[in-house]
């Protein structure tokens, strides 16, 4: 295998394996010390996560919440970027092996890999279940949900549609709370042929709460907000099996089936299982144990950082435990250079805060007090679109979160392809008859009109005809 380390100097040169939070910290901490830099990320872009729920919701661009990685050396001349998987990695030739077939070659070594989806070995839930942890896994339940919808106006028109989100953190809340703005404030307008009423969007959460490390006045107030939004709610719920056309969860003792045509997976963690081929101590959910410099047990000169390390202090996989994981590790290696040392790493915990939907967030801010409602969520707002990465990124945010929340009654989502879709039952349907929507005075009695006209059946799987070019 080529050796293709991009040192070409005497410098040491620092290797940083993932383009996240974390690594992009480290790097950009390391553009003024005495060093080379690699970045190496499998994808040609940093995913901004936090806003990910609102592409899977048709809210922003996938490229609003995407930073070409390449474009860090526009700030910065000691960086270098290979796209690549690490498989491997050797600390004793400190080399580490791309799944391209190149080497690349480390003084230090800095892990920021991240963590992915966890199914906990839930039957059917990676089968059937769509995570929520990359672009391209957004954008899969944005265009399932139009093509359910779509699906839906010509095949099932007097059928419940349910959307499921398992998991009841922050992105499963703030999930649902999107669909649920979307059924109740968009669809009556784009889906005039469907009764909002048929449309649930169900939470499924294993513990007595929503967003469990909020305080319990935030909890509750985000409790009521998902219901004042028609959050089917189901607290102490367990998830027994994820099926084609719906969940088995349990609720103590009681086993019931909720028929779903999308579900979504916002639970769990773990680290990749490409980190097992790296040679490092796994501990808990498959995290690197570090020390309190967040250096790799029993290794010199490789550390991890972010979400995929496990440090003495136990911090929440959180951006701010990255970002400045990352900043203490650069300055580790920098000071190194000069013979000095810095003191061991302390966490300065900024808060924490999640949005159920327009106007309604709950944030846990230090040096404020704590915040519900409005004021929390123009915080949530401003905070999100100023860490986003680059100008352009935060000027289309601005943008098209602005289009969203100010111009409510706009309702022009942010859509993809969706299949052909073929009926079931070939008919005539002549304007308006058998709709719902404006103008559709007795919407049961239209209902009932197009329930005749529609032919009966489950939710199938969506058919997969050719996209309409
Ligand atoms: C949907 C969602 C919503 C979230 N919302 C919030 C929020 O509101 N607030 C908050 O603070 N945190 C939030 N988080 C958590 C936050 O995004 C993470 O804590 C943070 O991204 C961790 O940063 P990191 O640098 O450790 O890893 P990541 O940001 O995940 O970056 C890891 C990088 O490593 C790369 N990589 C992984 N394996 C390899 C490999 N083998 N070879 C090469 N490259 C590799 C990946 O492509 C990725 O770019 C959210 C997470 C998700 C999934």
């Amino acid at each position: 295998m080529a050796d293709t380390s991009t040192s070409t100097t005497k410098r040491p040169h620092v290797v940083v394996l993932g383009g996240g939070f974390g690594g992009i910290a480290a790097v950009r901490k390391l553009k003024r010390a005495d060093v080379d830099v690699t970045l190496i990320d499998r994808h040609t872009y940093n995913t901004f996560q936090p806003l990910l729920y609102q592409v899977a919701t048709a809210s922003l661009n996938p490229g609003d919440v995407t930073w070409f990685l390449r474009a860090i050396r526009a700030k910065q001349d000691n960086v270098r970027f290979v796209k690549g998987v690490v498989l491997t990695a050797d600390h004793t030739t400190r080399t580490l092996g791309l799944q391209s077939g190149q080497t690349i070659s480390y003084d230090y070594l800095i892990i920021a890999a991240g963590v992915t989806t966890n199914f906990f070995g839930i039957p059917g839930a990676e089968e059937f279940s769509m995570p929520l942890y990359k672009r391209s896994q957004a954008l899969a339940v944005r265009d399932r949900m139009f093509a359910a919808l779509e699906n839906a106006v010509v095949n099932r028109v007097d059928e419940d549609l349910r959307i499921i989100v398992v998991g009841g953190g922050a992105t499963g809340v703030e999930t649902a709370g999107a669909f649920a703005e979307l059924r109740n404030n968009d669809m009556p307008t784009t889906y005039p042929e469907l009764d909002t009423a048929k449309i649930h969007i169900t939470l499924v959460e294993m513990g007595e709460h929503v967003l469990a490390p909020f305080h319990p006045k935030l909890r509750e107030y985000a409790r009521k907000a998902l219901v004042k939004r028609d959050v089917d709610l189901r607290l102490g719920t367990a998830v027994k099996e994820v099926r084609e056309d719906g969940v088995v969860v349990m609720t103590g003792d009681k086993e019931e089936f909720l028929e779903a045509g999308i579900v979504v997976w916002a639970s769990g963690i773990t680290a990749h299982d490409t980190v097992k081929g790296w040679n490092v101590p796994q501990g808990r959910g498959g995290r690197i144990e570090v020390d309190e410099h967040w250096k790799v047990k029993g290794l010199d000169k490789v550390y991890a950082i972010g979400d995929v390390a496990i440090s003495p202090a136990t911090l929440p996989q959180l951006a701010q435990p990255a970002i400045q994981g990352g900043k203490h590790v650069a300055k580790v290696i920098a000071k190194e250079q000069k013979g000095k040392k810095v003191k061991p790493f302390k966490y300065s915990d900024k808060g924490t805060m999640a949005t159920i939907g327009r106007a309604s967030a709950i944030a846990q801010i230090k040096g404020l007090p704590r915040l519900t409602g409005f004021p929390a969520w123009f915080i949530w707002v401003a905070l999100h679109v100023a860490t986003l990465l680059g100008n352009r990124n935060r000027f289309a945010t601005m943008i098209n979160l602005t289009a969203k929340y100010l111009a409510w009654g706009s309702h022009n989502a942010i859509v993809g392809e969706t299949p052909i879709i073929i009926a079931d039952k070939p008919e005539t349907v002549s304007a308006l008859e058998g709709r719902y929507g404006e103008g559709a005075a007795t919407t049961k009695a239209a209902a009932r009109k197009a329930a005749e006209a529609t032919a009966a059946g489950g939710f199938e799987a969506i058919k997969q005809a050719p996209q309409d070019d």
